[in-house]
């Protein structure tokens, strides 16, 4: 685990100096009212129309100005919800720079957990600022009914963190998956925060049968993608369980698996700037597979 240590340390080091002022936030439209919000951290969806603006997370708290100037740009109206899809600080960091006018809404262990604070591995992640915690909260999920159509928040299996939200704009046919679908490579899946690999397959086959195949895909980190890119992913989450299982029934220990470079197949993925490495993600597979015997 000492690479993935080190890069969360980097990751926690460069988030913490990042120079948030260099960050554009331009919004994109998606479909229907449905906006997509790129910036530093989670993507954001916006739901833009005649009842106002609802957001899906919050991005970091210096953004927070910007996120407002770039929603600005769409409508005069006031952003009335806040939706979070886990509890990480790159997706709720910015909820507080909107409890003014927005009631924020996320799975109860989303509450809990930004209420405690914790550590994700070695980054110290303090309790949230009252303003910032979710005034609303739901076991298996919640319709907001707004802008003319059912937005709909779907809780699933622990995956990405034990408190996901997939959100499912029905009528502008978007998905917005938080982390239990990202771009970037070998997902980060938060064992410490309730998350699993094999759960995270199951959630995203409870949410693929309910999704139209043509809805277009926001994922929590990349760009804007297809039910097939998910599909891909899942698969290939399948598979490198599958390897990983595979050869700790032949008496193989994480270290040879990881020497063997038992996931190459997959090493593409992402390109080349891996925020989790191949024999990062073998641990955790293993380490997931373990716990779940
Ligand atoms: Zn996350």
């Amino acid at each position: 685990m000492r690479t993935f240590l080190f890069l969360m340390l980097v990751a926690a080091a460069a988030s913490a100096q990042q120079d948030f002022s260099r960050v554009e936030i331009n919004p994109a439209k998606v479909a229907g009212n449905v906006w997509f919000l790129k910036g530093s951290g989670g993507n954001i969806a916006a739901s833009v129309g005649d009842d106002g603006i609802a957001i899906v997370d919050s991005q970091f708290a210096p953004l927070s100005a910007k996120i407002h100037a770039a929603l600005a740009q769409l409508s005069p109206k006031p952003v009335k919800f806040v939706l979070n899809t886990h509890w990480h600080f790159d997706h709720v960091g910015g909820n507080a720079g909107f409890a003014d006018t927005a009631t924020i809404f996320a799975h109860e262990n989303v509450r809990k957990r930004m209420q405690k604070g914790d550590s994700i591995l070695s980054m110290v992640v303090e309790p949230a600022a009252p303003a910032a915690l979710p005034v609303v909260t739901f076991e298996d999920g919640l319709s907001l009914w707004w802008n003319g159509e059912e937005i709909r928040a779907i809780h699933t299996t622990p995956g990405h963190t034990d408190g996901d939200a997939v959100i499912w704009f029905t009528k502008s046919n978007v998905v917005h998956f938080g982390d239990d679908f990202v771009t970037y490579g070998f997902p980060f899946v938060d064992l410490k925060s309730g998350g699993s690999v094999t759960g995270l397959i199951k959630a995203i086959d409870s949410i693929l049968p309910q999704i139209p195949k043509d809805a277009k895909i926001i994922p929590g980190h990349g760009e804007v993608s297809t039910v097939d890119d998910v599909r891909k992913f899942r698969a290939g989450l399948d598979e490198m369980v599958g390897v990983v299982k595979k050869g700790l029934k032949a008496g193989k220990s994480v270290e040879q698996l990881q020497k063997a470079h038992a996931l190459a197949a997959w090493e593409s993925w992402g390109g080349k700037n891996k925020f989790v490495s191949a024999e990062d993600f073998i641990a955790v597979i293993a380490e997931d597979l373990a716990k779940r015997k």
